[in-house]
């Protein structure tokens, strides 16, 4: 090592402590050789950094036999404190319970009428959440933080949805602080799709790579851009709306304003429009559904907005270069019927992109992806420190 921060020895002691902290957090649970090589300190220091954080409390050991050998498995301890991800969608919200080591100890969803208002489902939310620590015998006071996931991009500065009319009946509310109040713990708000390349990121498919993007292809369109291993939201917290990038310049008028975007032609709405006059009232769901299973009309939607979506994604390739596209949201549910006119648009489009060469592959994480995002994203903004102080 180069440098000692901090200088001294109890410096280093704590910059150590705050590694394998660190480390146990993005990972869940790593043996102490593990630990080792994920923090590049030697296994006797880790030995006895983990001797003293399993005194205060803080993380406990457990027999495993990952790998055929036996060892203990090092985890934050479940006491040490609750994490709780909130996901919003256009129908539906789902909310997670976990223990800081990622253990996932309940997990809700319910409906949402569509066009919800903000304060209704912040209402729902403090409810449903208490209702939920309650059965696990917690209270707000156990949460180290939430972290709430809607469909649309959150201005740094103000914490107000960065692109007006994509949801229109939360624009006037700072989500975060509003949240922050009713359960004195800290808030974050982030764009879903974000969450999601996070997820992937950090523990899903283009882990092993520093630049990656992950598309979300559900009612709304949208991806996440992960740039040198960090997440990517440009200064205005718009980085990756691709579903307001316009492809019609005579198109109809999408809910940002604009003429012709994407999402006025792969959205929920897109999707089950054309079929109305032969399908009657299908849903989304319905129309994937009935693809996957094999119904040309459907099967024909998806396969035309899939190959848009290509299009516009390769533009996104060309751009930013990443390594790795994951892709989620309910469209992949419809299969190669979605998955391979994708990428054949994609690499047509791109012929030099890597990501094109490899092909986007579906999330690692199923329908949890924006979830497992939520979760690591408040482990990670946590400062170790602070989850130490807590247990004294
Ligand atoms: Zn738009």
């Amino acid at each position: 090592m180069s440098r000692w921060p901090g200088g001294s020895q109890s410096g280093l002691r704590e910059a150590n402590t705050a590694k394998i902290v660190d480390a146990v957090k993005r990972f869940g649970g790593l043996t102490q050789v593990e630990l080792a090589e994920a923090t590049r300190l030697s296994t006797a220091t880790v030995s006895a950094i983990v001797k003293e954080l399993s005194q205060t409390g803080l993380v406990e050991t457990h027999p495993t036999s990952r790998s055929g050998r036996r060892a203990q498995l090092v985890t934050i301890a479940r006491r040490a404190g609750l994490v709780a991800a909130v996901q919003i969608g256009s129908r539906s919200m789902r909310v997670r319970l976990s223990d800081v080591g990622q253990d996932v100890l309940a997990d809700r969803s319910m409906p949402l009428p569509a066009d919800h208002a903000e304060d209704t489902v912040l209402d729902r939310i403090t409810l449903l959440l208490i209702d939920m620590l309650t059965m696990i015998a917690a209270d707000a006071e156990d949460l180290v933080g939430v972290c709430i996931a809607v469909p649309a991009p959150i201005d740094p500065e103000s914490g107000l949805i960065a692109y007006r009319g994509v949801m229109r009946r939360w624009e006037d509310q700072p989500v975060a602080e509003v949240v922050q109040q009713r359960l004195g713990c800290p808030v974050l708000v982030e764009k879903d799709a974000n969450l999601a390349a996070l997820a992937e990121a950090t523990l899903g498919t283009a882990r092993d790579v520093e630049d990656s993007l992950f598309v979300h292809a559900s009612y709304t369109t949208s991806a996440g851009i992960v740039l040198g291993s960090r997440l990517y939201r440009g200064g205005s917290g718009t980085a990756g709306e691709i579903g307001h990038v316009q492809v019609d310049p005579s198109g109809s008028i999408c809910t940002c304003g604009q003429r012709g975007c994407l999402e006025t032609l792969v959205g929920a709405e897109a999707i089950t429009a054309p079929l109305r006059a032969t399908y009657g009232q299908v849903t989304f769901r319905d129309v994937i559904a009935q693809a996957a299973s094999g119904d040309p009309g459907c099967a024909r939607v998806i396969a035309d907005a899939a190959t848009l979506l290509g299009r516009v994604v390769a533009g996104v390739c060309q751009s930013v270069a990443p390594e790795v596209i994951t892709v989620g949201g309910e469209l992949v549910d419809a299969g190669p019927i979605f998955l391979l006119p994708f990428a054949s648009a994609v690499r047509e489009h791109a012929p030099q992109s890597r990501a094109a060469r490899r092909d986007p592959v579906p999330t690692s994480f199923g329908k949890d992806a924006v979830l497992v995002g939520a979760t690591i994203h408040i482990l990670q903004a946590t400062d170790p420190s602070q989850l130490l102080e807590d247990r004294t």
